[in-house]
């Protein structure tokens, strides 16, 4: 609950001032029955029909005060609400983008996604609810207490019974209800897991006829979570009518009590079955409105969840100057999980160079490329770039300075020339179009109707998976990095588009870098050095020819993927 209050607290001037108006409407809902009663005990009484009008017409005045101050606070409550989920999801997004893959591990994708949209409605809801209900449901009730208490002093202690008994309903539902929406909203993670996996994966699904296993994961998803809601849904229809029934009863004795003794003023006993009335409504309300706290509450723990969460160390905004890249005795396991991904790293890649890796799928290769920019720390050893532990660097200076094109190449809605430029978001459209020709893009998107502002799908569906990998190597270009990673994103093209695009990179300005992973062995053929990889450890690192003599590892690669027709030129 700190959390939302601390966002409240921003717009502490509209919250009062929703509450100012919200101050009026339940004054005006209060006096109409103190009102009534008057009219009743005085005008009816005597038969003065003047009078009846001239309180009819203040009642109807104040009503008119009434329904302002409601509409007043009203849109108050809605501005309230909606920018704090704005400023919410907002915090929850920049948070999201300086977390490292390994928090993001942890956390899960899908797990975020439900936390900044329904977890932070849920905060919503509650906020506009509070705003709406929640002052004025305890305050009419403590009004209404006030004047049952100061009219009729002879129903206090059946006021005391109704609520005490009351109040130990809507605590015992607030305690159960917790626990019971916290789980509906994990069920809620685990059915935007499915569908997510789901609809990334629908080629695939749809290629393999795996229709039915998804229906069913979907199904079974959807029933826990229809399940939880069902349950937590229970806990309030349980609670709601007691509370009701206890209210009720208190009007039902007390309309007993005036059968056996009738009082002096009808209008009194009207005015307090009124009050005890709009006791037992704000009582409904403080109860829904604890349902909705409660709810909120386990959401918002969700949320801070992201929002405590400590991204990679990151030390100050040192500048560094780029160099040779170093691995120092690097193992890294991944969180929950027991077998080293990598052990005992040791290589340097100096400026300039372009390191090949290549070994069999699971080796290590995508792993040991994502620790140079701290997108997973190290578990033990030192990485060095320049001979400064990276660990010791800003991490997004750091990140700053490199360019990783992933293997399976990201594209999001939009034209090319704005997936492009993701890259850099100052550069020239010139500039754009420079790094489209280094990736061999530009023939084919010039190809295009609209060129450059083609406007891809969601994923870049309406382009071919070779297309998708030179948009990407583009965008990785422009960026102009000290170090360029290749995470096999040349696997799509054919040899003759790969063997240019390498070649454009070779020829490109700069000392750079470049880490260059593939299963091809024609592809890393071209690197300055080879790494071999096998288990999470180098098993040969020097040149194509060095490797070809002294590594077992690249041996096989390269007599599996040549054929034995290189053996025999070889013993030749
Ligand atoms: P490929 O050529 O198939 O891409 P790779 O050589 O790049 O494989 P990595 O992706 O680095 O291999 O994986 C190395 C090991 O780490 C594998 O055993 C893999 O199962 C494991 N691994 C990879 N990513 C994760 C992760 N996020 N969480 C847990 N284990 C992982």
């Amino acid at each position: 609950m700190k959390l939302i209050a601390a966002y409240i607290r921003r717009h502490a001037g509209m919250f009062f001032t929703a509450v100012f108006f919200l101050a009026i409407e339940t004054a005006a809902d209060l006096f109409q029955p103190a009102m009534m009663s008057y009219v009743v005990d005085n005008g009816v009484k005597n038969q003065d029909v003047g009078q009846i009008f001239r309180y009819g017409a203040l009642m109807l005045l104040i009503a008119a005060f009434g329904a302002v101050g409601a509409v007043m606070r009203n849109i108050c409550a809605s501005y309230t609400s909606q920018t704090v989920g704005r400023e919410l999801r907002m915090d929850l997004y920049e948070k999201v983008q300086s977390l490292s893959f390994e928090n993001i591990d942890r956390l899960q994708p899908s797990s975020i996604v439900t936390r900044i949209t329904n977890d932070v409605t849920q905060i919503q809801r509650f906020v506009n609810g509070s705003m709406r209900i929640m002052l004025k449901a305890p305050v009419t009730c403590l009004g209404a207490v006030c004047l049952v208490v100061c009219k009729t002093p002879d129903q206090i202690p059946m006021l005391i019974v109704i609520l005490v008994i009351s109040g130990g309903l809507i605590l015992a539902n607030m305690k159960i209800g917790y626990r019971k929406y916290g789980i509906l909203q994990q069920k809620l993670d685990q059915l935007n897991k499915v569908s997510r996996e789901f609809l990334f994966g629908i080629r695939v699904v749809k290629a393999f006829r795996a229709e039915k296993q998804e229906e069913a994961a979907f199904d079974h998803a959807a029933g826990e979570f229809a399940d939880a809601g069902v349950a937590a849904a229970r806990t309030g229809a349980f609670f709601a009518p007691l509370i009701n029934l206890t209210v009720n009863l208190g009007i039902v004795a007390l309309l007993w009590m005036s059968a056996i003794q009738p009082p002096e003023h009808i209008g009194s006993l009207m005015a307090s079955v009124n009050y005890m009335t709009q006791i037992l409504f704000s009582l409904a309300r403080v109860s829904g409105i604890m349902n909705a706290a409660v709810r909120a509450s386990a959401s918002a723990g969700r949320v801070r969840e992201i929002l405590e969460e400590h991204p990679v160390q990151e030390n100050g905004k040192e500048k560094f100057t780029w160099g040779q890249v170093a691995f120092e005795e690097v193992s890294f396991t991944y969180a929950g999980t027991s077998r080293p991904a990598l052990e005992h790293i040791s290589f340097q890649a100096d400026p300039g160079e372009t390191i090949g890796i290549i070994g069999p799928t699971g080796a290590g290769k995508s792993t040991l490329v994502q620790l140079i920019p701290r997108f997973y720390d190290a578990t033990s050893g030192v990485i060095r770039i320049g001979g400064k532990d990276i660990k010791q660097m800003d991490a997004e200076d750091l990140r700053s300075q490199i360019s990783l094109v992933p293997q399976k190449a990201l594209l999001f809605s939009g034209t090319i020339e704005e997936n492009i430029r993701w890259g850099r978001e100052t550069a020239s459209f010139e500039e754009v179009r420079e790094a489209g020709k280094s990736a061999w893009a530009d023939d084919f998107i010039m190809g295009f109707p609209m060129q450059y502002e083609t406007v891809l799908g969601q994923g870049g569906v309406n382009v071919s998976g070779g297309q998708k990998q030179r948009i990407s190597i583009a965008r990785g270009l422009l960026r102009r990095p000290g170090i360029l990673i290749l995470d096999d994103c040349t696997s799509a093209l054919d040899a003759a588009t790969e063997a240019g695009v390498l070649e454009e990179i070779r020829r490109l300005p700069g000392n750079r870098t470049v880490f260059l992973i593939s299963q091809r062995i024609s592809t890393v053929m071209r690197a300055d050095r080879i790494l071999c990889m096998e288990d999470g450890e180098i098993k040969g690192i020097g040149t194509h020819k060095e490797l070809l003599q002294s590594c077992s590892g690249y041996q096989a690669i390269y007599y599996s993927q040549i054929g034995d027709r290189a053996k025999e030129e070889r013993r030749e």
